[in-house]
């Protein structure tokens, strides 16, 4: 791990050997509590580093400092700030492999997907930056209404919110992060960060290469300590303008019960399921199946999480996913494996709950349901039905149910009927019934003949019900990280004006 620290320059100013500090008005700092969280490797329990267990007054400092410092970035012109992010965008890129490298180590993501998660980081903060540049007001005349003329002009342009408290999840701990903070930036907000606590080591290095990209200090900061002590505070501080989260939808839920008015985005939990119709192309549709339900053990928001397939095609779509599921590697997020550990052992504890719940209520085990240290095996359920958790619960885990449908109908009605609304899938060659039901579908996006997923991020992300609120996108993130801000002029005796201005 040092190896890897030491290929980042400067790297040594963020930490006392393996302990991290947390980066506030542009330096590095020990709490005060004199506490740390310790964060272990979840695939060998090793400690990979410590970061810092902020208190209530240093996450009030943080703020108060963030909010003094929103004049200096709001000055900046929107090419300086975009300049500033394309810098970034080439350092975070320089430094992927051992960022990538200590990302798989503190949240067990295969090294692959790890690397591959900075460089998405790298192209969305370039992409923010070109979005940014791109950003138009309008002016529009009051004539549309009657009793006003063209004398009454509304002028309106985008203004900063003003400071954003960015909080992301562990398991994309890295990009969920840099999608908050790019918009944020670009918009003209100043940024106060609260990363998870497992996954808190490699969003740090933002302060690094923020401050080496051009940030003044003071605008961007990254607090740590746990959710339950500091979260609602940071969430609930007057000088925190926006909070922009991702997590569990149960975290989301929480903090929209305690922020009070002001604008919130959340993108929280999933259940997304895949409709497979009897003329899907199978082998296509198997391949999307394993790959959106088992990458990074399926520890991600739009995981397929159920497959609803139809009669006729459900015996062969489920041995070709058996099949392709029995070829998954296990082990080592180190040597790539696709399976690797779960984030904790109390997560395992939680997935083994719902396929015990499954299997006592009948459904039919096809292959995994083993369990090594952190690692559950690729796990298939058949024949379940709506009385089974896994029917209706976010696994965050690598267990796949199957509910077999008898029509379009019944997959839809079930889709619907989960609490949550982030995507859903529909595999079929029949373009025209796939459109007609995925206007039924209650969900941010419907996938046709693909596995529900992220991206490519200038596309919009949102859930409905308990999937989120607000939509993520790099523009739909710069608009909602900044507000119009209107001007009205009211013109008087325009003609008369003119006439009367002459010059001898
Ligand atoms: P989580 O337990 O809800 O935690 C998310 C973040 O919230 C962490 O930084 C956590 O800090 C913080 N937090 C906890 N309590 C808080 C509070 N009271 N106030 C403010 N912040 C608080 O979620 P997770 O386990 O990290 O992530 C998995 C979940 O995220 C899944 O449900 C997944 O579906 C969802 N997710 C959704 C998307 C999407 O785009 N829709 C993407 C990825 C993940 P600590 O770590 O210190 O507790």
């Amino acid at each position: 791990m040092i190896e890897e620290l030491e290929k980042i320059p400067n790297s040594f100013v963020m930490r006392d050997g393996l302990d991290f500090k947390f980066y506030a008005s542009g330096s590095w700092k020990k709490s005060s509590s004199g506490k740390t969280i310790v964060i272990k490797n979840p695939y060998n329990d090793k400690i990979v580093g410590a970061v810092q267990a902020c208190t209530i007054e240093e996450a009030d400092k943080v703020i108060t400092m963030a909010n003094e410092s929103i004049e200096c970035w709001e000055e900046k012109t929107q090419r300086e700030r975009a300049d500033i992010l394309m810098k970034a965008a080439n350092l975070i890129k320089e430094w992927a492999n051992p960022l990538g490298y200590i990302m798989m180590k503190e949240i067990g993501k295969p090294i692959k997907s790890a690397v591959s998660e900075i460089i998405r980081t790298s192209e969305l903060f370039e992409a923010t930056a070109e979005a940014g540049l791109q950003q138009e007001g309008e002016a529009i005349y009051g004539d549309a209404f009657k009793g006003f003329s063209k004398d009454k002009m509304s002028i309106t342009y985008r203004v900063p919110l003003g400071v954003i408290l960015c909080i992301g999840p562990f398991n994309y701990p890295f990009n969920l992060t840099g999608s908050k903070i790019a918009p944020a930036l670009m918009a003209g907000n100043t940024v106060v960060v609260k990363p998870p606590s497992q996954g808190a080591i490699s969003p740090l290095f933002f302060g690094l290469i923020l401050e080496k990209a051009g940030v003044p200090p003071g605008v961007f900061n990254i607090i740590t300590g746990k959710g339950s002590e500091i979260g609602d505070y940071l969430a609930q501080h007057p000088l925190v303008d926006m909070v922009a989260f991702t997590g569990s939808s149960e975290t989301g839920k929480h903090l929209a019960s305690v922020v009070g008015m002001k604008p919130l985005l959340l993108e929280l939990g999933g259940k997304d399921a895949a409709i497979v119709l009897n003329d899907a192309n199978l082998e296509l549709t198997a391949d999307a199946i394993v790959s959106g339900a088992f990458s990074y053990s399926g520890q991600r928001c739009t995981a397929v999480k159920r497959v609803l397939p139809m009669p006729g095609i459900a015996d062969k779509l489920i041995e070709l996913v058996k099949k392709k599921t029995l070829n998954l590697s296990i082990g080592d997020p180190e040597e790539n494996a696709t399976i690797g550990p779960l984030i904790s052992s109390k997560q395992c504890d939680f997935v083994q709950g719902l396929i015990d719940d499954a299997l006592r209520k009948g459904g039919t085990l096809l292959c995994g349901n083993k369990r090594e240290g952190n690692i559950i095996w690729p796990t298939l359920i058949d024949n379940v039905t709506i009385e089974m958790r896994i029917a209706w619960e976010e696994p965050f885990g690598p267990i796949l149910p199957f509910i077999r449908v008898n029509s379009a109908e019944e997959a839809i009605d079930i889709s619907n009927k989960s609490e949550y609304g982030l995507q859903g899938m529909i595999f079929t060659e029949n373009i025209d019934l796939a459109f007609n039901i995925a206007q039924e579908l209650e969900v941010g996006t419907v996938q046709i003949n693909g596995k529900s997923e992220r991206g490519p991020d200038h596309f919009p992300f949102l859930g409905t019900k308990s999937s989120g609120l607000g939509t993520q996108g790099i523009k739909y993130s710069i608009e909602a990280m900044s507000r119009p801000k209107g001007i009205v002029l009211n013109l008087s005796e325009k003609g008369k004006l003119i006439k009367e201005c002459k010059y001898d």
